[in-house]
């Protein structure tokens, strides 16, 4: 084992972690990350598809850079499943280490392993959100997968006369309704709690994010201002600053880590 694994295991064995996690936490799964070479961002312009405004815009001016997003977006989902990362997660969460998990993921990934407590601070794509009454409604990834689909079919085929056209619809009002994601530029969901829990865990354990997204990107600062100790897991650069980094995939480190901790919790 080696020394970076073998420090993280005995601050994890100690409980109090509070884990966040970023793209890299799915990248496994089949979802591309952002900010990777060959990610999302590299192929469409964030300040174009990474805003509702950008995405209302393209689909009644662009509607075939939409359509071609849409379809890598519901590829990514649809295939996606729950690795050995996240299910390492949900085991430390069931043995008591682990407080909660709050991810930047959009993915449900966390919550099909079977970790409980999870807060989504840029909220879901498995919720839809009525964008005339408000109403939220729970998805499954089927359903965004047939939503999706049905925007990209709408998109090539048709005259759109407007980015309502192609939403799916509330099933109480029947108004338009968007995926519940956090676009860049709107405001984060349940960041208070996400910051409370960061000052009082004992170790914020970091996976597969860049640091790069704020205010995210600020909870390992807090809890190490808080007197926690900070542990990262990525594949490639981070900008989080860590008492202890380890290199590689999330899928290979977690279950190590997990094993590894609950030996050292015995
Ligand atoms: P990012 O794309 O900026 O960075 C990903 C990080 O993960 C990098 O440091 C990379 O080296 C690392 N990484 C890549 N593959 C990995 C692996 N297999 N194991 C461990 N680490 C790995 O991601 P970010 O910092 O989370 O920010 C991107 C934003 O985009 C987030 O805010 C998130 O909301 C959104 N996003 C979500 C999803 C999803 O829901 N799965 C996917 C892409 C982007």
């Amino acid at each position: 084992m080696s020394a970076g694994l073998h420090e993280a295991a005995r601050l994890v064995s100690g409980g109090g972690v509070l884990v966040l996690t970023g793209a890299g936490m799915s990248e496994e799964a089949g979802i591309p990350t952002f900010r990777d070479p060959g990610g999302l961002w590299d192929r469409f312009d964030p300040s174009e598809f990474g805003t509702w405004q950008g995405l209302a815009g393209l689909a009644t001016r662009r509607p075939d850079d939409l359509a071609e997003f849409l379809a890598a977006l519901r590829r990514a989902l649809a295939g996606a499943r729950p690795g050995p990362g996240h299910v390492a997660l949900a085991r430390l969460e069931e043995a008591g280490l682990v407080e909660a998990v709050v991810t930047q993921n959009v993915d449900g990934l966390h919550q099909e392993a079977r970790s409980r407590r999870v807060i989504e601070i840029h909220g879901s794509f498995l919720r839809h959100r009525c964008l005339r009454c408000g109403r939220t409604d729970t998805v499954t990834r089927d359903e965004v997968c047939e939503g999706l689909e049905r925007a990209v079919v709408g998109l090539r085929q048709a005259f759109v006369p407007s980015f309502e056209s192609i939403l799916p619809r509330c099933s109480w009002c029947g108004g338009p309704a968007r995926p519940d994601f956090v676009a860049f530029g709107e405001t984060l969901r349940d960041f208070e709690e996400a910051e409370r829990l960061a000052t009082e865990c004992r170790v914020l354990l970091a996976v597969g994010t860049s640091g790069e997204v704020f205010p995210a990107a600020s909870l390992p600062e807090t809890a190490r201002s808080a007197g926690a100790r900070v542990v990262v897991i990525a594949a490639g650069p981070t900008a989080v600053a860590a008492d202890v980094v380890i290199q590689g995939k999330a899928g290979e480190v977690l279950p190590r880590l997990a094993e590894a901790s609950l030996a050292a919790k015995d």
